[in-house]
């Protein structure tokens, strides 16, 4: 299966940061896989990428084939790159969209998003990565239902380089989203951000954060976003949105309003102030000497204008 994109697909990128792409692994010479389970059975899919378009192989029933198809055209939206987003609303957001113009914005269903980013909470991304697919495996495909019916002490094992803890919790939402069936669950995620956040920070162990993950990467809004350690840093610094430096609720809920002021696109595209923070723009003394933005951020500015006095 091919997919064409606009602008070259910046597949390093694509699959460093954003929850959908932990349930991929690197898989050696820029290729990256993962195991879809569209009936059940395992089929292990790869993708490269080809000059403009990304190349998947698998080999797969073709009933398996259409539905591992539709699951691919979802995961890498041809119309989502970082290029085709509106991130006109600010000069920094230019620059940043001209940066990582080829990075695609990952969607993935609802449920999954869910799992991956409980697993992600306080783990590293690789960890996620060699988590996920025993879990996967061991439940035939990711579904509520099927992660309810692990016992919970199977589940902490499964999960255990993740955080054991986090199992009864996510037994507990599995089960409570099971009772509606995944399909529902993907309906209720789909209403206005904030009844969507309402019932998700209702279920076990997901507070702010985790539900608007869940509501960026299943591509179910652009009216919120993760407020993360790197986020927050990485906009105060670039002047986007300034803050005091306490990441409370209502800090982080007064930043997630001046960043969508910018325009909606700004939520799905979140993710490259991480890519920023995790290169130059580091928790320590940033390196504004190597960072393409230095010239129009505010706090590499500021240090200029002090250096000169
Ligand atoms: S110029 Fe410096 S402070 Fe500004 S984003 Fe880049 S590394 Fe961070």
């Amino acid at each position: 299966m091919i997919l064409a994109f606009d602008v070259v697909p910046d597949l390093e990128a694509t699959m460093d940061i954003q929850i959908p792409a932990l349930a991929w692994q690197p898989a050696g010479l820029g290729r990256w896989e993962r195991t879809y389970y569209p009936q059940g059975e395992p089929v292990v899919v790869q993708v490269e990428r080809d000059h403009q378009r990304l190349l998947f192989s698998y080999q797969a029933s073709p009933d398996d084939a259409r539905l591992i198809g539709d699951a691919l055209t979802a995961a890498f939206p041809a119309d989502k790159q970082i290029d085709n987003l509106d991130l006109d609303g600010h000069p920094v957001l230019t620059s940043l969209r001209a940066r990582y113009s080829g990075v695609i914005v990952m969607t993935t269903p609802a449920f999954e998003a869910l799992v991956l980013t409980v697993l992600s909470q306080n783990r590293s991304g690789d960890t996620v990565r060699q988590v996920f697919p025993k879990l996967a495996a061991a439940c035939h495909g990711i579904t509520a239902e099927r992660i309810a019916a692990i016992p919970v002490a199977e589940l902490a094992d499964l999960i255990r380089s993740a955080g054991p803890y986090k199992a009864a919790r996510l037994s507990e939402a599995a089960a409570t989203i099971a009772t509606l069936g995944d399909a529902a669950f993907e309906q209720i995620v789909r209403q206005p951000a904030p009844q969507a956040l309402t019932y998700l920070e209702a279920l076990p162990g997901v507070a702010h954060k985790t539900a608007a993950c869940v509501l960026v990467f299943s591509g179910a809004t652009t009216g919120t976003l993760p407020v993360d350690t790197h986020l927050f840093r990485v906009v105060d610094r670039l002047g986007l949105a300034t803050h005091d430096g306490r990441n409370s609720k209502s800090v982080a809920a007064k930043l997630i309003s001046t960043l969508l002021e910018y325009g909606p696109d700004v939520a799905p595209a979140h993710f490259i102030f991480l890519l920023v923070g995790r290169t130059t723009c580091t928790a320590g003394t940033p390196n504004c000497a190597d960072c393409f933005l230095a010239e129009e951020c505010g706090y590499a500015i500021a240090r200029i204008e002090e250096a000169s006095r």
